[in-house]
C-alpha cells in the first residue's frame, strides 16, 4: 500500500520548492512594532462595488496609519467568474478614489517582493503546501462525482444530519486503511482521472454545542470570537488544480505576511475552516476585521442590503460616471466607517481626512447605513472646501472621460473657475455644487451651447416684459456696482407701476401690477433662462457685458 509520502509524490511529482524554501523566500517583514500589513483581494468579476471601496479604506487606513504595508492581490481562483479587462477596471477604479497601494498588482506589473500577487499565477505554491498536507496524512484525494455527492446530500437530508463531506460520509478519507481502496486511488491517479484534494478535518462531526472544541479568534471589529471546530473535509484544491478561496486565503495571507485580514462579514461562517487550515499548516492566525454589510433604507422604509440589481449606486462606476469627487466619496465613507468621524470633522473643518485616527473599534458590526442624500450633503461641503481652479481641472478630466460633449465648458479655465466660485465667498457661502453631471447642468446658462430658457416670465410682469428689458438695456452700465445696478431696476419697476418693495405690494396689491421682484425675474429669465439663480449682478460680472447685452437683446 502507498504511504502518505508516496501518494503525495504520485499526485505532485515535480514541484520546484519546498514549503521551507517558500518560508525563506517570503520572510517576516521588517516593519516597525505595531505596523499592520493589509491587503485588498478583489475578484475580477467586472463589477467593483462600494463594499470593495469601503473595505479598501479600512485596509489603507490601518496600514498607513501604522507605518505598515497595503497591497493589492487579485483573487481569480473562480474561473467561472472571469471577465476581460476586469483587473484594469479594479486598478483604475481604486486609483480614482485615491486608494494608494504600496505593493501588489499594478497596471505595469507587480511591485513588491511577496508576489506573485495574482492567485492564478501561484499554482505551484498552493500545490506545494497541499502536498505537505498530503504527506502528513492531513489531506486526501477525493474522486466523488457530482452524482455521488448529491446522493450523499439526499441521504443526509433524510437522516436530518449536517450536509457535507466529512468523516462517516467520505469514501476516500480513510483510503490508507483499506487495501482495495488504496489500490483504486492509486490506479485512478495513474489513469489521470479528475479528483479534488480535501482537508482531512480533525474536528468531531456533529458534536453538540457543549462538546465541540472552540477557538478564540481576534476580530478587531467584533472583539474575541469563540469559533467552533470545523469538521468538514473542505476542498482545498479543485479538479482544475486551482485552490479554493479557503486555501488560497490561508496560504497567501501567511506567505504575504498579512497581519490584518479585512473582509466582509459574509466570510464569518467560513472562519472555522480557516482556523483549522492555519493550524494544520502550523501558522498563526491573522487578526480579522469582518466588516458589516452596506445597507440602505429600502422603498418600504426597512433596512436592506444594497443590491447589484436594484441599486446602481452599489457600483463604483456610478460615482465616476456621475462625477462625484473622490474626496467627497472618501469623506462620506469615513462618516459611515467610524462613528466619531463627523464630530472630528466639525472640529477640524480644514484638516486632511488622513489626520483622523481611524479605529476598528468604532466600526459598526451590524450593518452600515448608506444614504445617497447624505453623500450629496457631504459632497456639497467637500466641494466648498475645494479650490475653484482645482475643481475646474478635475471637471475637465471627468468630462474628457465620461462626458466629452461638455468640451466647450473648458475652453477658458479661468472663466470656469470664476463661475464655480460664484457665491462661494459670501457670508453664507453657496453650497450647491454636488457632482460633475449636476454641476454641468447647474452652470449651463453661462454657455451659449447649453443655454435655454426653461422658465417663463412671472404672470404679474409678463405683458411688460418687452418694456422692462428695453429700459434695462438702455440703462445698463456694466461698471455699476451692485447697489447702483439695483437702484436702476427699482426705478424701472416704479416707473412702470410696480412696488419698489415686495412688502408694499403685499399690503396694497390693488395699487400695483406687482413688485420689483417680478421685474427682476423678467431680467433673470432673459439672462439665465431660470427664475431662480445666484445673485444676478455677480453673474453678469462673470458673463461679461457683451453676453449680457446679447441675451437681453434676444428677448426684444
Ligand atoms: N476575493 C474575495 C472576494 O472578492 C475577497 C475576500 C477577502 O478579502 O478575503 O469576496
Amino acid at each position: 500500500m502507498l504511504s502518505n509520502r508516496e501518494l503525495a509524490q504520485l499526485i505532485y511529482p515535480s514541484l520546484p520548492h519546498t514549503p521551507e524554501e517558500y518560508e525563506e523566500m517570503y520572510p517576516e517583514r521588517k516593519l516597525p512594532e505595531g505596523a499592520r500589513v493589509t491587503r485588498l483581494g478583489p475578484s475580477p468579476t467586472g463589477f467593483i462595488h462600494l463594499g470593495n471601496l469601503y473595505g479598501a479604506f479600512v485596509d489603507e487606513r490601518l496600514a498607513h496609519q501604522s507605518g505598515g504595508v497595503f497591497f493589492l492581490r487579485i483573487e481569480d481562483t473562480d474561473d467561472k467568474r472571469f471577465v476581460e479587462n476586469a483587473v484594469e477596471t479594479i486598478i483604475s477604479s481604486l486609483a480614482f478614489f485615491d486608494i494608494r497601494f504600496d505593493e501588489g498588482v499594478t497596471e505595469n506589473g507587480d511591485i513588491g517582493s511577496y508576489g506573485d500577487y495574482t492567485q492564478s499565477h501561484r499554482g505551484e505554491i498552493y500545490r506545494t503546501f497541499a502536498r505537505r498536507l498530503l504527506e502528513k496524512g492531513m489531506a486526501y484525494p477525493c474522486f466523488l462525482s457530482e452524482k455521488e455527492i448529491t446522493a450523499i446530500r439526499e441521504k443526509q437530508e433524510a437522516e436530518k444530519t449536517s450536509p457535507g463531506i466529512y468523516a462517516g460520509w467520505s469514501k476516500y478519507r480513510d483510503w490508507d486503511k483499506d487495501e482495495a481502496l488504496a489500490t483504486e486511488v492509486e490506479s485512478r491517479i495513474r489513469a489521470g482521472e479528475p479528483f479534488v484534494i480535501r482537508l482531512k478535518s480533525r474536528g468531531v462531526p456533529n458534536a453538540s454545542a457543549e462538546e465541540t472544541a472552540r477557538h478564540t479568534v481576534t476580530d478587531a471589529v467584533r472583539g474575541e470570537l469563540s469559533v467552533p471546530d470545523n469538521f468538514q473535509d473542505v476542498v482545498i484544491i479543485k479538479q482544475t488544480g486551482i485552490p479554493t478561496y479557503h486555501f488560497a486565503h490561508v496560504v497567501d495571507d501567511h506567505l504575504m505576511r498579512t497581519t490584518h485580514v479585512i473582509r466582509g462579514e459574509e466570510w464569518l461562517p467560513s472562519l472555522p475552516i480557516h482556523v483549522e487550515l492555519f493550524e494544520a499548516l502550523g501558522w498563526d492566525l491573522p487578526v480579522y476585521c469582518h466588516t458589516a454589510q452596506l445597507m440602505k433604507i429600502g422603498e418600504d422604509g426597512n433596512k436592506r442590503k444594497l443590491s447589484k440589481r436594484k441599486d446602481p449606486e452599489l457600483s463604483l462606476d456610478y460615482y465616476r460616471s456621475q462625477g462625484y469627487h473622490p474626496a467627497a466619496v472618501r469623506e462620506y465613507l469615513l462618516t459611515i466607517l467610524n462613528s466619531n468621524y463627523e464630530e472630528w470633522r466639525a472640529e477640524n473643518p480644514d484638516a486632511s481626512s488622513d489626520e483622523f485616527v481611524f479605529t476598528t473599534e468604532k466600526m459598526s458590526s451590524s450593518g452600515a447605513l448608506f444614504d445617497l442624500d447624505k453623500l450629496n450633503d457631504v459632497s456639497k461641503s467637500t466641494l466648498l472646501r475645494t479650490d475653484a481652479h482645482e475643481l475646474a481641472k478635475w471637471l475637465k478630466a471627468w468630462s474628457s472621460e465620461f462626458a466629452p460633449e461638455y468640451g466647450y465648458v473648458f475652453e477658458d479655465m479661468d472663466h470656469l473657475a470664476d463661475i464655480l466660485d460664484l457665491g462661494r465667498h459670501d457670508a453664507r457661502p453657496r453650497a450647491d455644487l454636488v457632482y460633475a453631471r449636476q454641476i454641468m447642468d447647474h452652470i449651463s446658462y453661462f454657455f451659449d451651447e447649453s443655454f435655454s430658457r426653461t422658465d417663463s416670465y412671472p404672470e404679474e410682469a409678463a405683458s411688460d416684459a418687452g418694456e422692462i428689458l428695453t429700459r434695462y438695456l438702455e440703462s445698463y452700465d456694466h461698471s455699476d456696482d451692485n447697489g447702483t445696478w439695483f437702484d436702476k431696476i427699482r426705478q424701472i419697476a416704479t416707473d412702470l407701476g410696480y412696488a419698489a418693495k415686495p412688502k408694499d405690494y403685499k399690503k396694497h396689491p390693488e395699487e400695483y401690477k406687482g413688485h420689483v421682484g417680478h421685474v427682476s425675474t423678467v431680467i433673470r429669465i432673459a439672462l439665465m433662462g431660470r427664475a431662480v439663480s445666484p445673485d444676478v449682478w455677480a453673474i453678469q460680472q462673470i458673463m461679461g457685458e457683451e453676453k449680457v447685452r446679447s441675451r437681453i437683446g434676444e428677448c426684444l
